[in-house]
């Protein structure tokens, strides 16, 4: 599904030049479920941005479906986002000005699906999370393991084949945070690429492929046995 080759990434200022990618060579193939670790700087929120081209290389090669995407334009890489990404955070970015139902619709925007239509997939992904009782409330008025099930759904909704996610565990208690996994894990069973960061090893027993990273490198990589 993609592949990065020799590809590294700076951020430069006035004074100071830190390499935050170097020299990466990662292959994710579709279906599998991998699991991003280190140490806090080492890059991984940098690689999964990458990942999801909110960031783009300083140099190195990213075939993404088999097109090279490193230097497109920000509009075909939004594009490419809204069609084939899904994205979840540790601090949930809904907007507390919509209902729930409304932040969940709003992925569907600009997809050219009818108002029926997107009324029908919102219910569905609402009630696959667990949601649907809240459809009317602000973020703000629910729970924030409420709030990162209303993030999954608004994620999953227009049915990307990748989803990304940086520490979607990070905010919330033991059983909060094993709910979410447990959605990740239902998710890839159904034949989603799922990408996450994090800090827990419990929760990285989840994915099938660990990449442990250190200072803007992968150091490591592991398989756990199926
Ligand atoms: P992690 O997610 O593993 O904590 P990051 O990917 O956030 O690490 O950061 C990797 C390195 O890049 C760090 O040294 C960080 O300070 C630096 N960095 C990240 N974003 C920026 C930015 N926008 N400008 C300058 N340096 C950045
Ligand atoms: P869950 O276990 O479903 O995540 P919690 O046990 O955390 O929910 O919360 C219990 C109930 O309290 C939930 O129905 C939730 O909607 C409600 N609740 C939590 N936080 C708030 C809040 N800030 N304002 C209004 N209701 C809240």
């Amino acid at each position: 599904m993609l592949s990065m080759r020799n590809l590294s990434r700076v951020y430069r200022t006035d004074t100071v030049e830190t390499s935050a990618l170097d020299q990466i060579d990662l292959e994710i193939a579709s279906g599998e479920f991998i699991a991003i670790m280190g140490p806090s700087g080492c890059g991984k929120s940098t690689l999964l941005n990458m990942i999801g081209l909110l960031d783009s290389p300083t140099s190195g090669s990213y075939r993404f479906d088999g097109e090279e995407v490193a230097g497109l334009p920000e509009a075909k890489l939004a594009g490419i986002r809204k069609r084939s990404i899904g994205f979840i955070f540790q601090s949930f970015n809904l907007v507390d000005e919509l209902t729930v139902r409304e932040n969940v619709e709003l992925a569907l925007l600009y997809h050219g699906i009818g108002a029926g239509e997107r009324a029908r997939r919102v219910d569905a992904v609402m009630d696959k999370v667990g949601i649907a009782h809240r459809a009317r409330h602000r973020p703000s008025q629910l729970s924030g393991g409420q709030q990162q099930r209303v993030a999954v759904a608004r994620a999953v909704v227009a049915a990307p084949k990748l989803i990304l996610a940086d520490e979607p565990t990070g905010n919330l208690d033991t059983v909060h945070g094993e709910e979410v996994m447990r959605m990740l894990q239902l998710l890839n069973a159904e034949g989603t690429t799922v990408v996450m960061v994090t800090h827990s090893p419990a929760h990285a027993d989840y994915a099938q492929r660990v990449v442990n990273m250190l200072d803007g490198r992968i150091l490591q990589e592991r398989r756990r046995a199926a």
